[in-house]
This record gives C-alpha cells, sequence and structure tokens, in this order.
C-alpha cells in the first residue's frame, strides 16, 4: 500500500533557510554505535529525522533552542553517514542482489527478451541508502549492460554528484532490465513480469529513500496512473520506505527548464538523508 506523507525531513527542506541556525541538548555527547547493521540503519535515519526537525524548529524562530558551536557540532556529529558494510545473509535474512542476478540470467519471461544485446541489472552500493530506478536501457546501456550510461545518464550522474553522492555510493536501477524496441515505453505486461525482480532488488538493498526516476518507474513503483508531475516533489510511502518521484533525465534533455524542479526534489532527498542542501 501506498500513500503519501510528510517527513521531518520533507519539511525542513520546504521551508528552512539556508542559515544553520540549530539546536540540541546542551551536553556533548558522541552519538552511540548499534551493534547490528539493521540497527545501525534505524539509529541513523532516526538520528537524521531528529536533527533535520531540530533545525526546523530553529529555522522557524522557535525560541529556546540553541546554536552555540558547542550544539552545532553535536548535531553535525549526527549527521554522519553509516560506513557501507558487507551484509550476510543471516544478517539481513533477505536474498542478495547477486542471488537474483543470477536468477535472472537468459530471462525470457517477456517480450523484451527477443531484442536485448544484455541484461542491464543495475549496478551501485548493494548497501546504499538511495536508490534511482529509471523506466528501462536504451541503446547504450543494452550495449554496455550498465544502466544509465549514455546522455540521459551522464546527466544523471551530475545530478548525483552535486548531491554529494557518487555512482557507487548510491544504486541505479531499472524497472525492466532488458531494452524496449526503438526505445519505446515498456508495455504494462513486459513492467509486470520484470517488476518482481525490481521489488527483491529493493528489498535486498533496504535503502532510506527510492528516487523514482520518470512516469513508469513511478507508476510501477506506487501503483498509480497518477502523471508524474502530480506524483512529484513530494515523499510517498513505499511499504515503509521513502519514495520521491521525479522527472526523468532524459525529458530534462528535452526541458532543461525543468531541472530547477527537480534540483528541489533532490535536496528534499538529500534532506531526508540527513545532508545539509545549501
Ligand atoms: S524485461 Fe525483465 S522479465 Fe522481460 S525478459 Fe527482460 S529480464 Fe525478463
Amino acid at each position: 500500500m501506498t500513500t503519501e506523507t510528510q517527513h521531518p525531513g520533507e519539511a525542513e527542506s520546504s521551508t528552512q533557510s539556508t542559515q544553520s541556525t540549530q539546536s540540541t541538548p546542551s551536553t556533548a555527547s558522541p552519538a552511540p554505535s548499534p551493534a547490528s547493521p539493521s540497527d545501525r540503519k534505524r539509529f541513523y535515519r532516526l538520528t537524521a529525522d531528529i536533527s533535520n526537525q531540530l533545525r526546523f524548529l530553529a529555522d522557524s524562530g522557535c525560541p529556546g533552542f540553541d546554536p552555540s558551536p558547542e550544539a552545532l557540532d553535536i548535531l553535525k556529529k549526527w549527521e554522519v553517514k553509516p560506513t557501507s558494510h558487507k551484509r550476510t545473509k543471516a544478517e539481513t535474512e533477505t536474498e542478495t542482489l547477486d542471488d537474483i542476478q543470477r536468477e535472472l540470467e537468459d530471462c525470457r519471461r517477456c517480450a523484451l527478451r527477443g531484442g536485448r544485446s544484455r541484461i542491464v541489472f543495475g549496478e551501485g552500493d548493494p548497501n546504499a541508502r538511495l536508490v534511482f530506478v529509471g523506466e528501462g536501457p536504451g541503446y547504450d546501456e543494452d550495449r554496455q549492460g550498465r544502466p544509465f550510461v549514455g546522455e540521459a545518464g551522464r546527466l544523471l550522474t551530475k545530478i548525483i554528484e552535486a548531491m554529494g553522492e557518487t555512482r557507487d555510493s548510491v544504486y541505479i536501477c531499472n524497472v525492466v532490465k532488458c531494452r524496449p524496441p526503438e526505445n519505446r515505453t515498456p508495455e504494462p505486461d513486459e513492467t509486470a513480469a520484470c517488476l518482481p525482480f525490481l521489488n527483491r532488488q529493493l528489498a535486498a538493498i533496504q535503502p532510506d529513500v527510492i528516487c523514482a526516476l520518470g512516469a513508469v518507474a513511478a507508476r510501477a513503483l506506487l501503483k498509480t496512473d497518477r502523471p508524474i508531475s502530480r506524483l512529484r516533489g513530494r515523499f510517498h510511502d513505499r511499504d515503509g520506505v521513502r519514495l520521491m518521484p521525479t522527472f526523468h533525465p532524459a525529458f530534462l534533455l528535452r526541458n532543461p527548464d525543468r531541472k530547477r524542479e527537480v534540483w528541489e526534489d533532490m535536496k528534499k532527498v538529500m534532506a531526508a538523508m540527513g545532508q545539509k542542501t545549501d
């Protein structure tokens, strides 16, 4: 089930100024370090939410919040990202991306099998906090077996780097793993055939935030027919994970004046992940 939600990070990003007045408890102590990877992930999600909420309150002019250098230092410690770690099956109790990729080898579950050179499974950090999901491979991706490596991919890479991330620190994949002929939109039965593999990829990665690039990805992940222009710009809840729909980079190449809207969406993603947006 999917519902539209507003999280502390979203509220902060849509209303906060760029000044850094912040608020914290007055006693300094380093953030505790949770033991297990899943606890660690929950912990950093929680501290990012608290940090965002405190900054929002401070920026809103709420009295009683302390913007001293000591308090700012505490908040900075809270915003430390979890380090990447290799998870074992026992830790995650889910299958790995390699398990899923092996199952897709020579997949013939839909008509797109006929036109592909390679299956484009996805790439990036298997423990990424942020996953980008596009529509399907194009010509360059089909040739190289990698997602988003053409002109639109280069624009996506620029967006990722402007967010302070790299292609290696996030995960990038598509709804369908085989190139549709002439880059047409995947048919509903093709999307339906491939979507379970995307769902399994997301279950294996367990990201904090999913960014759906374009209408096909947003509609497939949110099970809706609403246009992307109505979906983008705010978080939706997808089984407990925040999902931000935004325009596809290929659309931005045709409509460069819409880049500002995508950047506003990405700033909300950054805020939700506890990253600074100024
Ligand atoms: S698009 Fe997905 S379901 Fe269809 S053949 Fe390719 S891998 Fe299989």
